[in-house]
């Protein structure tokens, strides 16, 4: 227990400097058409290529760097990392439909005062488009329903960011959100998409979420898609946009391209 302690506590005063330090990298995946393949987005997922302990994923360092209180640094080098890069391609691709950016906040980004001017600043910088940026806020943040966060999203909508609730279905009342808050897509826990190519049930459940959603104008995508199976059952559900490790894992930003690329060329070739 003490070794895990000290472990814990190294790990946590390391954090606090791997922003500054540049050991933060950021891979992008993709969230593609289901009809076409073609992609439409990318979500930006940090990693930390840590000195000693290779590249660790987020989940060993970002709910600790919440407890610790000391996401901000992070939450914002993600942020102006992610639209730098969605203008960098931006700028190469041009003439084709620009790629939409996703970027996850957690709970205790979306309580800081400063995050508005924040976001402002990484669109200011990189010149991007607020339309191309969607943050991406997992449902049991909304589920606090504090003031707070009710005037953060109201604040983001302002700036002209599109919003996405993220690990949808996984809360309590996932329906009210849609109305309460001012969302623009919702993103289908993949704890939904599991089974749907084996359960009749699940199936339902999720063809139910998808009609609801584009229903209400909502972009709706599929978390999580891993088979062929998955990925037609979803398309004879009607959904139109999906990510997962069957289209392709997260990518760096060399193999967003290759991956962009070799579509385009397949499409050449189709036509
Ligand atoms: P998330 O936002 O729900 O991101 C999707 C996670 O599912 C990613 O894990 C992704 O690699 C994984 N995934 C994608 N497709 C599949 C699939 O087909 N099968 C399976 N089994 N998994 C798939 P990752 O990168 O480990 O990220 C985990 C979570 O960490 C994210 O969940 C997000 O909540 C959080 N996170 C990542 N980057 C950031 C960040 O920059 N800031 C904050 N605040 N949180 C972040
Ligand atoms: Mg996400
Ligand atoms: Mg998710």
């Amino acid at each position: 227990m003490h070794a895990d302690m000290l472990q814990r506590l190294e790990l946590e005063a390391e954090l606090r400097h791997a922003a500054d330090r540049g050991e933060l990298v950021l891979h992008y995946q993709p969230i593609v058409e289901l009809s076409s393949g073609r992609i439409t987005s990318v979500e930006a997922l940090v990693r930390w290529q840590h000195p000693t302990r290779g590249l660790l994923g987020p989940l060993a360092f970002i709910p600790l760097a919440e407890e610790q209180g000391i996401i901000g640094p992070i939450g914002r080098w993600v942020l102006s990392e992610a639209c730098r890069q969605a203008r960098r391609w931006q700028d190469r691709f041009q003439g084709v439909p620009p790629l939409s950016m996703h970027v996850n906040l957690s709970g205790r980004q979306l309580q800081q005062p400063g995050l508005i001017a924040e976001v402002a600043q990484a669109l200011e910088a990189s010149a991007m488009e607020p339309g191309l940026l969607t943050m991406e806020i997992t449902e049991t943040v909304l589920m606090a329903d504090t003031e707070t966060v009710s005037q953060r999203l109201q604040d983001l909508k302002q700036l002209g960011v599109r919003l996405a609730i993220d690990d949808f279905g996984t809360g309590y009342s996932s329906l009210s959100y849609l109305r309460r808050f001012p969302i623009d897509g919702i993103k289908i826990d993949r704890s939904f998409i599991d089974a749907i190519d084996t359960d009749r049930e699940e199936a339902d459940l999720v063809g139910s979420i998808i009609t609801l959603s584009n229903r209400l104008k909502l972009e709706t995508v599929a978390e999580g898609v891993e088979r062929w199976s998955q990925l037609a059952r979803l398309r004879s559900l009607g959904a139109s946009v999906g990510q997962g490790y069957y289209m392709a894992v997260p990518l760096s930003p060399s193999e967003v391209v290759t991956f962009a690329r070799e579509f385009t060329m397949e499409q050449r070739s189709a036509a």
